[in-house]
């Protein structure tokens, strides 16, 4: 029996179908509780694997981003690769020219999913609207630079980067839509690292579970550290629950990092490493170990 349901919480649209309030406060109100319903019930662990989360696996085989917004990915990445720009720009030493930051980031990736796409396991590239990782490289580019390109706005990059990583690739390429969270608010009080290998979507659980981010953790693990700071830091500013200049995620009720992997992983030096990374946010980020 599963009780995530917060029918009393969510609003529908006349057909049916749930209205996304756009609220931080009613969200966050949301998003507590159904925290709540599986830490109190089975646990992380029992949640993504319980018989409600029978179809928790996402094969699809498209590299779509971490936002909650777009779930349905079988590896999920910052941008689908984009935010690769940022890491490398701010990477100490690093004074290249932005296209060719733009190129070492697109090869990275590429390098990365190339045992991915050569298994079967993807066949798609995505990009998508409303992309934050996207907007944040773009405010990094120079507006020369961006017009050279012939960009109008982060959503181009964003079409561009994906097409040029799906095109190397040898793959589909599609834009997809933003479904599963209000278009100005990131509604997510967790983020799931997948370290299954076999994609990981946990909106398909029955009921009404957490919203979250989910990092693909078997790619390069010290990027993939990157993009759960990166998660941590949108749950926490202005685009999600810092909104109004609200401080609703606290040591109290904290976000969540959960990092699921099979049993017998030795995670030891990535759980150490992100520890690291996740230092500056105190006890406002706590990280959940879950062997499956
Ligand atoms: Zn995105």
């Amino acid at each position: 029996m599963h009780a995530y349901t917060l029918t009393n919480l969510i609003m529908t649209e006349p057909d049916g179908t749930p209205q996304l309030s756009d609220d931080p406060d009613t969200n966050f109100t949301e998003q507590t509780a159904a925290i709540h319903t599986v830490e109190v019930g089975r646990g992380w662990q029992g949640f993504l694997t319980d018989e409600g989360a029978a179809d928790i696996h996402q094969t699809n085989g498209k590299v779509t981003c971490v936002d909650e917004g777009t779930p349905d990915g079988t590896v999920r990445n910052a941008g689908s690769g984009l935010y690769y720009v940022a890491i490398f720009l701010d990477s100490k030493g690093e004074n290249l020219p932005e296209k060719e930051v733009l190129n070492k980031a697109i090869d990275t990736i590429v390098e990365e999913l190339k045992p991915e796409v050569k298994t079967g396991k993807v066949n798609c590239i995505t990009s998508h609207e409303g992309c934050g990782a996207a907007g944040l490289v773009w405010n990094l580019l120079s507006g020369e630079f961006k017009e050279q390109m012939g960009w109008r706005n982060p959503t181009d990059l964003a079409v561009w980067f994906s097409k040029q990583v799906a095109e190397k690739l040898n793959v589909k390429y599609e834009h997809i839509g933003l479904t599963g969270r209000p278009e100005h608010l990131h509604i997510a009080l967790a983020t799931l690292v997948d370290f299954t290998a076999e994609g990981m979507s946990p909106d398909k659980i029955s009921g009404t579970p957490p919203k979250m981010f989910v990092v693909s953790g078997r790619l390069n693990q010290a990027r993939c550290i990157r993009q759960i700071v990166l998660t941590a830091k949108i749950a926490t500013g202005g685009h999600g629950y810092g909104k109004d200049g609200g401080n609703r995620i606290t040591e109290a009720e904290p976000f969540r990092v959960v990092v699921a992997a099979k049993a017998g992983t030795d995670n030891n030096a990535f759980l150490q490493n992100l520890r690291g990374g996740l230092a500056e946010f105190g006890k406002r980020v706590k990280i959940v170990e879950c062997y499956l």
